[in-house]
C-alpha cells in the first residue's frame, strides 16, 4: 500500500506539470501591428486579461517624445478618457487643458451675421499630445509583461507575424498596409478627400472663456469653403496650448496651405486669411505663434474617408484583422476617428479575451458587423453629414441650436460623444423643429 501511495504521489505530480505545461502552451497569442491610440488600447486591455501580447511600433517610446510628428489631434470625449482611465492609463487628468463644450461660428453669407452656437458637452472632453501618450503607454506595455518590437512592418514580414499568432491585428490607421484590408463599398461613400488639412499646434490664442462662460471647442463653418478650428491641446511639453485646424474644401480660396513647409508658415497663412476674410475673428487669435521647441508639431494632407472590411488575406492566406483607423478613417472635422478607434479597440479587445482561440473569418465578421451597427455606423454618418452641411435638417438644428440654449446643449454639443443619439430625428427636419 505505501508504495501504491507513493506512486500516487509521482502521478498527481506529473498530471499537475502537465497540465500547468500544456496550458501554457495553449495560451492566446496575439500580434498587434501599429502602436497609436487602437494598437496600445487594445493591448493594455489583451494584457490585463493575461493574454500573450507582440506590439509592433514604428518607433521606440523615446523618439514618439522627442522626434515624431502627431499623427493628428484626438480631442476625446468623457466616456472614451474613461477607457482609458480603467486600464490605469490616464496619468493627465488632473493637469490636462479641457474643453467643456463647443462655440460653432456658422457664416452662411459673406454678407450675413454669422448664427452662433453655445452648446456645453455635458462632461469634458481633452486632446493630451498623443506622442507624449505613445511615449508612456509603451513603457507601461514592457513593464506589464508585453513584447514589444521596434520595427516599421512590410506585408512579407506582416504574414510571417501571423504565423506566429493565434490572431494577427492591424492597427496602423491611415498607412499604406492597412490597404490589405479591402474598402468595403457600401459602407464607403467617398473616393477623394473631401478636405485638404492643415494642422499645427499654437500658443497666444485669447480663447473664448471670457466671452460665453466656459472653455470650448471653437468652430468656424464657412459655406462653400471649408472649416477650421481651435481645439484645447495638452502639449508634451508646452502643456495648455490650442490644435489650430484647417479643413478647406479643394479649391476654395481657404485652400491655401498646401506649399506649407513648417508650422509656422501654416500658423501665419491662417493668420493672413482670417484677417482679410473673417475680420472678426482675428482680435482672439491675433497673437497666435507656433508652439515653442517643437519643429514637429504641425501636419498637412488629405485623406477620404473610408471603410474597410471586417478582415483582410495576407499573401499565405492568413486573415488579418483591422482596428481604428485601419478599419473606419473620419475625416477630423467632427472629432470622431480617435474616439471611434479607441472605443472600437476597447470593444474588440472584450471579445478576443471571451473567444480565447480560434479568431476565424466568420468571427471577424460578427464582431465587425455588431460594432459597426452599434457605434460605428452613426458616428461615421453624422461626422459626414457636417462635411456636406447640405441636409435641411442639420442646418435647421444649427439654427434651433443657436436661438435656444437647451437644445444647443442637449440636442447638439452632448451628442457629439454618442452620434447614435442624432438619429433618427436628424434625417427628418420636421422632428427637429418638434425639439
Ligand atoms: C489633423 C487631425 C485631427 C484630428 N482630430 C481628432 C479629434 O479632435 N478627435 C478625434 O477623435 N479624432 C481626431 N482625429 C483622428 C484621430 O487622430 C485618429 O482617428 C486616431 O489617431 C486613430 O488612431 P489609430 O491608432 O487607429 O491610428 P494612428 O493614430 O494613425 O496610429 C497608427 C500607428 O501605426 C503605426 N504604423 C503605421 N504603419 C506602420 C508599419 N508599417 N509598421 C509599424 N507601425 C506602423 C504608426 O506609427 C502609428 O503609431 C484627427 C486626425 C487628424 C489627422
Amino acid at each position: 500500500v505505501d508504495v501504491l501511495i507513493e506512486r500516487l504521489d509521482v502521478i498527481i505530480e506529473q498530471f499537475y506539470w502537465y497540465f500547468l505545461l500544456s496550458s501554457e502552451v495553449v495560451m492566446t497569442r496575439v500580434a498587434v501591428v501599429g502602436a497609436g491610440q487602437a494598437g496600445l488600447i487594445f493591448s493594455h486591455k489583451l494584457l490585463s486579461a493575461g493574454i500573450d501580447v507582440t506590439l509592433y511600433s514604428q518607433h521606440t517610446p523615446e523618439q514618439w517624445l522627442r522626434c515624431c510628428a502627431p499623427t493628428g489631434t484626438a480631442f476625446l470625449y468623457d466616456d472614451v478618457l474613461r477607457i482609458e482611465r480603467e486600464l490605469g492609463l490616464d496619468y493627465w487628468a488632473d493637469h490636462m487643458h479641457v474643453g467643456d463644450g463647443l462655440l460653432l461660428d456658422y457664416c452662411g453669407d459673406k454678407n450675413a451675421a454669422p448664427i452662433t452656437v453655445k452648446g456645453r458637452f455635458g462632461n469634458k472632453g481633452a486632446a493630451v499630445d498623443q506622442r507624449m501618450k505613445n511615449h508612456r503607454w509603451l513603457h507601461d506595455f514592457i513593464n506589464r509583461g508585453g513584447s514589444l518590437i521596434t520595427e516599421n512592418v512590410n506585408l512579407a514580414r506582416l504574414d510571417e507575424i501571423s504565423q506566429q499568432s493565434d490572431l494577427t491585428v492591424l492597427a496602423t490607421g491611415k498607412s499604406d498596409l492597412s490597404k490589405i484590408i479591402p474598402l468595403d463599398t457600401t459602407r464607403s461613400i467617398y473616393q477623394k478627400p473631401q478636405r485638404h488639412l492643415a494642422m499645427a499646434i499654437v500658443q497666444g490664442v485669447d480663447g473664448w472663456r471670457e466671452k460665453i462662460g466656459f472653455n470650448p471647442v471653437k468652430f468656424t463653418f464657412l459655406s462653400g469653403v471649408g472649416e477650421y478650428f481651435w481645439v484645447p491641446y495638452t502639449h508634451k511639453s508646452a502643456g495648455d496650448s490650442w490644435s489650430m485646424l484647417i479643413e478647406a474644401k479643394p479649391g476654395s480660396s481657404l485652400d491655401c496651405f498646401t506649399h506649407c513647409r513648417s508650422g509656422h508658415e501654416v500658423v501665419s497663412q491662417a493668420k493672413a486669411f482670417i484677417k482679410k476674410n473673417v475680420p472678426w475673428e482675428y482680435e482672439t487669435i491675433k497673437s497666435m505663434s507656433f508652439v515653442e521647441e517643437d519643429e514637429y508639431a504641425w501636419l498637412k494632407g488629405g485623406f477620404p474617408p473610408t471603410v474597410r472590411k471586417a478582415f483582410g488575406h495576407l499573401p499565405s492566406g492568413r486573415p488579418i484583422m483591422p482596428i481604428g483607423d485601419s478599419s473606419v478613417v473620419f475625416d477630423p472635422i467632427g472629432g470622431q476617428g480617435g474616439n471611434n478607434a479607441t472605443r472600437n479597440a476597447f470593444a474588440m479587445a472584450e471579445q478576443v479575451i471571451l473567444r480565447a482561440e480560434n479568431f476565424d473569418e466568420s468571427w471577424m465578421n460578427a464582431v465587425n458587423q455588431n460594432f459597426w451597427e452599434s457605434t460605428a455606423k452613426n458616428a461615421f454618418k453624422f461626422n459626414n453629414s457636417l462635411l456636406e452641411m447640405s441636409s435641411p435638417a442639420m442646418l435647421r438644428l444649427i439654427e434651433r441650436s443657436a436661438d435656444d440654449e437647451s437644445i444647443a446643449n442637449q440636442h447638439f454639443a452632448e451628442n457629439f460623444s454618442k452620434p447614435n443619439a442624432f438619429y433618427p430625428w436628424l434625417d427628418d427636419i420636421s422632428a427637429v423643429e418638434q425639439l
